[in-house]
């Protein structure tokens, strides 16, 4: 392993990578030899890399524990009101470089690791991601559980602890395969299992009656093992928890197998009960109505609502009031939100704990429940909607299904006396659909039982409430509030671009860390030529990076000059990658038809995970790496334009890319994206954004200025009125030569000339039956995209727009969107006060 020194020293330049005193450095240096040596056992003679990344990791975790436990210490003594993210995604990444920068270590760590020869940077690349998520809305939980944190809430993330996080995806022959995310098998040094925590959880069974009460009897049981992960906030000594859950068989599972004499069969039966937490579902806005994912769900949150509620019990201020009129209290005591409806099943689940377990009323437990819970919408694609089948909430949780029947019934009384002889309203708004096979809709379950419904961006919001909760938002209007999603600009720009970041902070300071909107003093520079060249010179060695590395890992050469254009998410029709797909070939046809002329050169990247079933998703993946040969291949071509499919798109190689691009492809059908988070992460490094009025586009081109983003295609209302009218796919195809060639050659094999059928599925969505209107927005995008390189070719008006970007990219904090939770929907106030520093041996001070 060799080390730059240069590389070290470019770590260091912000202060708050904290102190490299001899101290501090010596403190680190003891305490990774010590784990190295009673930890993993090993000497430096027969020590691997993967060796001392866990020495290392287990050293920085050691200047976790005090803080850890001094922070729960904290929260008990002082009593905060608790706030519960409940989510079934944690798409977290890596938590090294992470931990270090919060905890402002980094400098010493460095110059230890640099002391004992140790390359730091190839160390942290030995960790693998938690990939327990699948795109947005698990990042968007990690981003939020960041700025919980880093604002001093006493939040806990709850979540499962998948064995299997999201497949690896490897391309091979142009298509994408999908290997499993064997994540843990070489342990996880940030998790600490508690299994004396552990929680029993019920399946199946019946409901019986007892007097006027219910029962739910003859279970099956699954015990859920807690894992807790440490979520440190930003330089301020706080660390919370996130606390995954595992399934575990219970010492007696089987057993009647054990009686019969099958002791064999019994304990490899154990399995069962422990697949339950074994894998993620690879689903990203598609709803997959397997039993095994419903007990996924209610697992988490049976598992959950146990301990929040005996927290809730064993609190100061509770524990003295033995009988039930505690949880009076509750709602004062528990805010928890729920990430999307997969978590719903929190509101029958607490009502049944309170009404049956506590005794409470009816009428008292619903008030709390609707009081505590909190439900954020994430999509309005009807197909990601959760309608799970009456008979499997029968089969598997007979109670819960007996109080969903209970609270629609009640709920249903509420729509009649405020529309009185509206039965179609009544059929639309129950929680049960009837229509073919009885289904529960779980939104509406959400909404009804939750005191707040948030969309994710003004533009969502404002279709839900106009559109797809419309009925809902006639009957309880004040519920229904929008909170503009955000990403935690440590790892998003701290850590992924620390040149960036030093740029910055030389001109306005540190403060920006934790207070986002202070970028906006950038804006005075916009037109500086000194910090335009500085911006340049960031850019250009981010690109130099990336180039290198798909050099070296992917065996392509591109050009380091070329306008670097990406369009990185989960592959979705909605998403239109088959829309930058018709720019690519529109491109390439252009070349060939005038080789001589002048071109803007171009890199385009796509990369994203397709759901293993989405056939769709993976004929575009394949059309993209057929377009790529035939491309990259073209001597006519040269390196004017390059296509490149970016293998395993996750959250450690967003933080290689984002900082290397220079145009951001954010182009969804408008209405569609619900908010988007990658559009933002770009527009914090300083790429311009190429996208529709869509999502977070529309607030991002409101903050930077329409002359600052490349803004095309139908608005939403546009696509509102072409869906009245009908869309007619062959109108835009009859009537743009251009755009007829690029179709015909999807259709006709000109990419795939062994199988010239190959990609017409595709060619046939597009004219015939495509719900994302790409033909429609096609002529648009392709002028958007001259005007881009019109743009690029002048470097200095290009800079200006680039720093106006980052300049107005302050809004897009997570911390600003934890702020307004906390104070609009979970009644907490941010705090950012320091709690006291810790002083074992084992802490860097
Ligand atoms: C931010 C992020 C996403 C979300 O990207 P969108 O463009 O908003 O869909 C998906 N995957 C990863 C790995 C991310 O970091």
């Amino acid at each position: 392993m060799s080390v730059l020194k240069s590389d070290i020293d470019k770590r260091k330049q912000i202060s708050v990578r904290g102190i490299a005193d001899v101290e501090n450095v010596t403190t680190v240096k003891k305490y990774f030899n010590r784990h190295l040596h009673f930890t993993l056992v090993k000497d430096r003679n027969v020590a691997t890399p993967r060796d001392y990344y866990f020495a290392l990791a287990y050293a920085v975790r050691d200047n976790l524990v005090s803080r850890w436990i001094r922070t729960q210490q904290h929260y008990f003594e002082t009593d905060p009101k608790r706030v519960y993210y409940l989510s079934l995604e944690y798409f977290m990444g890596r938590s090294l470089q992470n931990t270090m920068i919060n905890l402002g270590i980094q400098s010493a760590i460095d110059e230890a690791m640099y002391q004992l020869g140790l390359d730091i940077e190839e160390l942290e690349a030995i960790e693998e991601d938690a990939g327990l998520g699948n795109g947005g809305l698990g990042r968007l939980a990690a981003c939020f559980l960041d700025s919980m944190a880093t604002l001093g809430l006493a939040a806990y993330g709850y979540g499962i602890r998948y064995e299997y996080g999201i497949f690896a995806q490897k391309i091979k022959n142009g298509e994408q395969t999908e290997e499993p995310d064997d994540w843990l098998r070489y342990g996880n040094p940030w998790e600490k299992a508690r299994p004396e925590y552990m929680i029993p959880v019920n399946f199946y069974g019946r409901v019986e009656e007892i007097g006027k009460g219910k029962k739910w009897v003859d279970t099956q049981v699954v015990f859920a093992m807690p894992y807790d992960n440490p979520i440190p906030g930003y330089g301020n000594n706080v660390v919370n928890t996130m606390r995954l859950w595992s399934a575990k068989s219970p010492v007696d599972f089987n057993l009647k197998f054990f009686n019969d004499g099958d002791y064999i069969q019994a304990v490899l039966d154990r399995n069962l009960a422990e697949n339950i937490t074994r894998v993620l579902y690879p689903n990203d806005n598609k709803f997959e109505g397997k039993e095994l994912r419903l007990k996924q769900e209610y697992f988490m949150c049976a598992a959950t609502l146990q301990d929040i509620i005996r927290r809730f019990r064993t609190s100061k201020s509770i524990a003295e009031i033995k009988d039930k009129s505690a949880f009076d209290k509750f709602s004062d005591k528990v805010a928890i939100q729920l990430n999307d409806t997969h978590p719903s099943l929190a509101i029958p689940e607490l009502l049944r704990v309170l009404v049956d377990v506590e005794g409470l009323s009816w009428e008292k437990a619903w008030d709390i429940t609707v009081k505590t819970c909190a439900y954020t919408n994430h999509t309005v694609l009807p197909e990601a909607l959760e309608r799970w089948p009456v008979s499997l909430l029968e089969n598997l949780l007979p109670r819960h299904m007996e109080i969903i029947y209970q609270i629609n019934y009640l709920h249903l009384q509420n729509v009649l006396a405020k529309f009185p002889d509206d039965m179609d309203r009544m059929r639309r708004m129950s929680l049960i659909e009837e229509d073919g096979d009885k289904r529960v809709n779980m939104a509406h379950l959400s909404i009804v039982g939750s005191h707040v419904v948030n969309g994710v961006a003004f533009i969502h919001s404002e279709i839900i409430k106009n559109d797809i909760f419309r009925d809902f938002y006639q009957l309880t209007p004040e519920k229904f509030q929008n909170k503009t999603n955000g990403i935690t600009p440590r790892r998003w720009l701290l850590l992924c671009n620390p040149s960036l970041a030093d740029v910055i902070a030389e001109k306005i300071g540190e403060g920006w860390i934790i207070h986002l909107e202070q970028l906006a003093q950038l804006k005075q520079y916009a037109k500086d030529p000194a910090f335009q060249r500085e911006i340049a010179k960031v850019k250009q060695e981010n690109k130099m990076k990336l180039a290198q590395y798909l050099e070296k890992e992917h065996n392509v050469k591109i050009n380091p000059g070329s306008i670097f254009d990406m369009q990185v998410k989960r592959i979705h029709e909605y998403k239109r990658q088959l829309l930058n797909a018709l720019h690519i070939i529109t491109l390439y046809n252009r070349i060939k038809k005038n080789p001589k002329a002048k071109f803007t050169p171009r890199t385009i990247m796509i990369g994203g995970k397709a759901a293993p079933g989405y056939y769709t998703a993976k004929k575009i993946i394949k059309l993209i790496c057929s377009i790529s040969k035939v491309v990259n291949s073209d001597p006519d071509v040269g390196d004017k334009l390059k296509v490149i499919f970016l293998e395993n798109y996750r959250v450690t190689l967003a933080e290689l890319i984002i900082p290397a691009a220079d145009l951001s492809e954010q182009i969804s059908t408008a209405g569609t994206e619900a908010s988007g988070t990658g559009n933002m992460k770009f527009m914090l490094n300083g790429a311009l954004t190429i996208g529709t009025l869509d999502g977070a586009n529309v607030e991002m081109a409101e903050e930077m200025g329409n002359e600052n983003i490349f803004i095309f295609g139908m608005t939403e209302r546009e696509v509102e009125a072409l869906k009245k009218k009908g869309y007619d796919a062959n109108s835009y195809y009859n009537s743009n030569p251009e755009l007829k060639l690029v179709v015909d050659q999807i259709s006709n094999g000109f990419f795939s000339p062994d199988n010239p059928d190959e990609f017409k599925d595709l060619s046939d969505i597009l004219l015939k039956w495509d719900r994302f209107f790409l033909l429609a927005d096609y002529e648009a995008y392709i002028k958007a995209q001259d005007l881009v390189n019109e743009t690029y070719l002048n470097q200095t008006k290009w800079l200006e727009m680039a720093i106006m970007n980052i300049a107005s990219s302050g809004k897009f904090s997570s911390d600003r969107t934890i702020t307004e939770y906390a104070r609009e929907i979970w009644g907490v106030e941010p705090s950012y006060e320091k709690l006291p520093a810790p002083h074992e041996s084992a802490d860097i001070q």
